[in-house]
């Protein structure tokens, strides 16, 4: 069915707002950031240093101190001074209170986070200021309350922290990963060394400042900024009682080989391609809003993103359209306004990537499609994309893409949309959209995904596990779940 060209669903949309951006005035960049390692900013041992930028203009904004294997040996020394010497004896009531501080810092704080993490990484500042501060805030109170309650968590066991935590995660919500890291391991009486990702180090060092105004006992938590090498010299580093790494299967693969032959408590949690599926009975307007939320959220610079579209055939080409419509209008460009959908890549070489990829779609014969938009013309931007005439075989349909690029395929029965669903190498996430509560329950048993979101997409709440299946990694974090990767059982309780 081709609807008539005066058809609503396909009429342009014009709607102008006025600019309405976010005062940077609460932030304050300096030249250069070291690393902090025991309660203090120090620089790195070789003196080396790294530019971070702003996606969105170029612009450089700090040169931040580039971590050697003898920075991560002095952090890892700093941690285990601290973990012996009182936090690992301290009592869960102690740490609690600690943890009580920073999370209410990172409220007082927030929108200078919030602006900090949008500048850095290219995020509208709706989502750092909605969505990545309160969580963060959120991540640290409630594990917080865990501290003193470990008894009840695991009754009848008695546990006992591993001792010093390697964590290591990525850019796309860089104080939100730093938190989910940080905030289980500290209730748990674990001194910690993170390594936040190359492009995105600032609210991380903000976050340090955080801790040593809450005067949290020098070593506890030590941040050492880096690419790649430093990563890879915390996780050789013999000095380590547990390993937790956030990013890419790839280095996910490759830090489970390195370590392969230590008894490390190691939780990987990696990529996704996940399903998002609406059946005809669907509310198609909330549809394409969770579909859109769903992909385009983040730049779709998200693990659990949305992005295979999977839509029942009855009523796959009314369903695109109202989709490509919505997609022309999202608002793309400057990060710091608050009517902004969609932000900046995250880096020319993530930019680089995508289009290699999207080029492959094209290539492979799926059938591009890109609402006009205007790219700005300093930073790194790419549109809201969609492909239909997909098929399984199709690299854009099975590689995660990272970027805001969603796929489209069809499907006639519930079992076939379960097959097409699983047919991958990650198991990440999923979401349903049917009125049908017993169809919702039957897909979620069946979907091999570790959350799956039923009428809605990217809820995100601390009391409830996060993690995958398959090559999405494993290990949970969030919730009751998250607790456990960072305890060792001792013993029963008598
Ligand atoms: P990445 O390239 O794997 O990097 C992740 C982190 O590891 C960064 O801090 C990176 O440093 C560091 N690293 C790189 N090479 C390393 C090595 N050989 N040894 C140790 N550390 C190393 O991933 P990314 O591009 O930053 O992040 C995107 C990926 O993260 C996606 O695949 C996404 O799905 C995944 N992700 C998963 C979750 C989840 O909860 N499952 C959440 C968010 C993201 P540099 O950045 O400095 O290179
Ligand atoms: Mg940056």
């Amino acid at each position: 069915m081709t609807p008539p060209d005066n058809d609503p669903r396909t009429e342009p949309f014009d709607l102008d707002y006025a600019p309405a951006p976010q005062s940077t005035a609460v932030v304050d960049i300096a030249d250069e950031y070291g690393l902090f390692i025991d309660g203090d900013f120090v620089e790195s041992r070789s003196g080396r240093t790294f530019a971070t930028t702003n996606p969105a203009t170029e612009e450089h904004l700090a040169d931040v101190a580039e971590g050697s294997k003898d920075d991560v040996d002095r952090a890892v020394a700093a941690a285990r001074n601290a973990y012996e010497g009182h936090w690992g004896a301290l009592s869960g009531r102690e740490r609690g209170k600690y943890m009580f501080r920073i999370a209410r810092q990172i409220q007082e704080r927030a929108r200078q986070f919030a602006v900090l993490e949008t500048i850095d990484g290219g995020k509208p500042i709706r989502e750092s200021r909605d969505v990545d501060i309160p969580l963060s805030a959120a991540w640290f109170f409630y594990y917080a309350g865990w501290a003193d309650k470990l008894e009840y968590a695991f009754p009848g066991r008695r546990v006992a922290p591993h001792g010093v935590a390697g964590q290591i995660i990525p850019w796309n919500f860089p104080l939100m990963m730093a938190a989910w890291k940080l905030a289980p391991a500290l209730a748990t009486g674990n001194t910690v060394v993170l390594k936040p990702a190359e492009t995105t180090p600032l609210t991380a060092l903000l976050l340090a400042d955080v801790i040593r105004d809450v005067g949290l006992p020098p070593g506890v938590v030590n941040i050492v900024t880096g690419a790649g090498a430093t990563g890879a010299a915390l996780v050789d580093h013999t000095g380590i009682d547990k390993l937790a790494f956030t990013g890419s299967t790839e280095v996910g693969k490759r830090i489970q080989r390195a370590t392969s032959g230590r008894r490390l408590p190691l939780t990987l949690e990696l990529g996704g391609k996940a399903a998002h599926i609406v059946f005809d009975d669907s509310a198609v307007d909330q549809a394409v809003e969770g579909i859109v939320n769903g992909i385009y959220f983040n730049q779709g610079h998200v693990c659990c993103a949305g992005s295979r579209l999977l839509v029942q055939e009855s009523v796959a080409e009314e369903f695109t359209l109202r989709l490509k419509r919505r997609m022309a209008v999202l608002r793309l460009g400057d990060p710091l306004d608050k009517n902004t959908d969609v932000g900046a890549i995250n880096s020319a070489e993530q930019l680089r990537r995508i289009t290699d990829m999207v080029d492959a779609g094209v290539a492979e014969g799926a059938d591009l499609h890109q609402p006009d938009c205007d790219l700005p013309e300093r930073g790194y931007w790419y549109p809201p994309t969609v492909f239909t005439g997909v098929q399984q075989s199709h690299s854009v349909a099975r590689d995660e893409i990272f970027g805001p690029v969603l796929t489209v395929q069809t499907f006639r029965t519930p079992q076939e949309a379960v097959d097409k669903a699983n047919n991958t190498p990650y198991g990440l996430s999923a979401g349903i959209w049917t009125e049908k509560g017993s169809r919702i329950l039957w897909m979620a048993e069946q979907l091999r995904a570790g959350v799956v979101w039923a009428n809605t997409y990217n809820q995100f709440d601390p009391a409830s596990p996060f993690g995958g299946y398959k090559e999405s990694g494993f290990g949970r974090e969030g919730g009751l779940h998250g607790l456990a990767p960072y305890l060792r059982a001792a013993g029963r309780v008598a």
